[in-house]
């Protein structure tokens, strides 16, 4: 812990002096109408496959000779699992997030802490030096693609405070704020993959303390969401519990704010695929 006043004077470095030697500029992003209709087209192919599988599934069940039934209830699986790894993401990681990543690890941390303190209360300096730099990449990240102004609106405070459960961190709607869990300091193995594909916060380049803070992001541009989460719903409708959580995480297929929340991270931290690209959309309007 420091207190303000105990900040050494800090050798201000302009961000814009020590941007990273590969430096990419952002991508022309594809605007929400490309993206719904490249939805639309996979949405369209999921709902009739999965219909394909569902009756193959239903037949092995009908099946009365056992022999036979254990071959096409394996065919019917073998298919389910081709439909729902069509949507596997490129394990590579996101040009942007890499920038503003780097960006980070070359600012002195003083001067993140005391521009993250100044934003968002001193609450930021009981953030351990392991992570203040990710939890810098991701507010200057999610500046970049939502804009200053309307971050400010929706994320007004980062704190670090004890919570219950298994929560890494979590955000208040009501009072703005970001709370990360001082009970919690491992992250690592949450984007571990289990059956039903990847379990958390989906993110390429190894980076789960940004992926946890642009996960609440998510929640907090939800939250705000004017329109658009009626259509969130619907993709959760459309792929199930099974088809989200191979197609983004299974922490996304619990809940459509969850959904919401793991697609962000996703989109911030990988290449997303349609799905995810889609929801991601939708939030940043
Ligand atoms: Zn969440």
């Amino acid at each position: 812990m420091r207190a303000e006043g105990a900040l050494p004077p800090a050798s201000k470095v302009e961000p814009s002096k020590v941007e990273p030697a590969k430096a990419e500029t952002a991508q022309p992003a594809k605007d929400l109408k490309t993206i719904e209709k490249e939805y639309k087209v996979v949405a369209g192919k999921h709902k009739e496959e999965y219909e394909k599988y569902k009756e193959m599934n239903k037949a092995a069940w009908d099946e009365k000779d056992s022999k036979t039934r254990v071959a096409k209830m394996d065919a019917a699986n073998k298919e389910k699992d081709r439909i729902l790894n069509q949507y596997s993401t490129e394990d590579k990681p996101n040009s942007r997030s890499t920038y503003h990543k780097e960006l980070a690890n070359k600012l002195p941390e003083e001067q993140i802490r005391s521009e993250l303190s100044q934003r968002f209360g001193d609450g930021v300096n009981k953030i351990g030096s392991d992570k203040v730099r990710e939890v810098y990449a991701s507010v200057s990240h999610n500046e970049e693609v939502i804009g200053k102004s309307r971050f400010s609106e929706i994320v007004q405070k980062i704190e670090v405070a004890p919570l219950k459960g298994r929560r890494v961190a979590a955000y208040s709607e009501k009072t703005k704020r970001i709370v990360i869990n001082s009970n919690k300091a491992e992250l690592k193995g949450w984007d571990a993959k289990d059956e039903d594909g990847t379990r958390f916060h989906p993110y390429a380049g190894g980076s789960p303390t940004k992926a946890v803070i642009d996960h609440e992001i998510g929640h907090a541009i939800y939250g705000a969401m004017t329109s658009g989460s009626g259509k969130i719903s619907r993709v959760a409708t459309v792929f199930g519990r099974d088809g989200v959580s191979r197609v983004v995480s299974g922490y996304a297929s619990t809940k459509s704010k969850e959904l919401a929340a793991e697609c962000w991270a996703a989109a911030m931290n990988g290449n997303p695929n349609t799905v995810v690209q889609y929801v991601a959309g939708l939030m940043k309007g």
